[in-house]
């Protein structure tokens, strides 16, 4: 029997995240003198209100040198959330999605955590709904309960762990020593990867990332095919038939520290392109080449740009400090729990 050596395994979304998804609306870019007033404006009210921006690799670009700019961070959301937590700020401004503001929030309850957009969320953390994975625990009162960053603060209050993908594999393989068996959330594509990696026993929640789960395995061994002297850089929330095929697996800062420390001049990047901001700042004389999405059918939903991460603009961030909207609150008993897990995620130590 023929067997397609690059299977497509993007699906549709569920219900429940086509439904955040038909609310996405993504503000309009402004003319440079605009954003120019827009910048200084925000730079002047950091100042007066004593916030720092905390941003994520994925946000817009002009966000991004902002946040650098004002002594704010762009970073994965591990290190968005040790950044804010020892910032001495009162005012976080989270521009990212929404579970990264309610970590911040559930990590330095005496600060105010605001971000430009409360609609910006993850179709990780919306595909996995604390009512139906508490009952799917509580199946299995066995298991070690291991949830990756990116769930709701009700999800992390009924975990074990809270895990970043840059620790993920650490994590589970220290668990795994100790006789621990596994329950996985959300991520299905990160669960087999680290499952692989660490041969754990993992029962794992069915969730996707829709920006990870478009890019193709075909579509990238064909650009390969181009660019002989490339190398492929593959975020592990994607397919496993893009996982294959890659010359490194790593979270977001991982892949910016390959790409500098790569030796070819031209990389194939499968992850959300707006960490190409970061990464060219790390290797300035590579070429980077977005990793092709949705096949020759031009299916592709968000061809590399996570469309909550691009609903922060310059506009909404400046609105949310002029009027302290968009502000971060979690329940006291739901951030008491969750804040075991995330204490885990913040101290454990990462083997070199
Ligand atoms: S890129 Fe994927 S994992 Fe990241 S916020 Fe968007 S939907 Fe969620």
């Amino acid at each position: 029997m023929h067997q397609d050596p690059y299977p497509t395994t993007s699906e549709e979304p569920s219900a429940i995240v086509q439904e955040y998804l038909n609310k996405v609306s993504i503000d309009e870019p402004l003319p440079v003198d605009q954003l120019e007033s827009i910048r200084q404006q925000v730079k002047q009210l950091l100042i007066e209100k004593n916030a720092v921006i905390v941003a994520h690799y994925y946000t817009d670009p002009l966000i991004q040198a902002l946040a650098e700019e004002t002594g704010g961070v762009v970073a994965d959301s591990l290190e968005m959330a040790r950044f804010g937590s020892k910032h001495s700020a009162d005012r976080l401004i989270v521009a990212g999605v929404k579970f990264m503001g309610e970590t911040a929030k559930i990590l330095t309850p005496n600060k105010t955590v605001l971000m430009p957009t409360l609609e910006a969320t993850c179709s990780l953390d919306v595909g996995c709904p604390a009512d139906e994975f508490t009952d799917f625990c509580d199946q299995h009162p066995d298991r070690t309960v291991v949830v990756y960053a990116n769930t709701s603060a009700q999800v992390k209050a009924r975990a074990d762990w809270v895990v970043t993908s840059s620790i993920a594999v650490d994590v589970v393989d220290h668990l795994d020593a100790l006789g621990e068996k596994i329950i996985w959330a959300p991520d299905k594509y990160l669960g087999a990867y680290v499952q692989k990696q660490t041969g754990a026993d993992m029962l794992m929640w069915d969730g996707s990332c829709i920006v990870h789960e478009e890019f193709k395995a075909k579509g990238i061994s064909d650009l390969k095919q181009v660019h002989e002297d490339c190398a492929i850089l593959v975020h592990p929330e994607s397919p496993q038939s893009v996982i294959d095929i890659a010359d490194v697996v790593g979270s977001t800062s991982q892949l910016i520290a390959a790409a500098k420390n790569l030796s070819q001049q031209r990389l194939i990047v499968a992850t959300d392109q707006g960490i190409f901001y970061k990464m060219q700042q790390a290797a300035p004389e590579k070429e980077l080449i977005i990793a092709p999405t949705g096949g020759s059918g031009a299916t592709c939903r968000s061809c590399a740009n996570c469309p909550w991460m691009g609903m922060n603009s310059l506009q909404n961030l400046l609105q949310c400090l002029q009027q302290g909207s968009g502000e971060i609150t979690v329940d006291t008993r739901v951030a008491k729990l969750a804040t075991t897990a995330l204490d885990r995620m913040m101290t454990f130590k990462q083997t070199p």
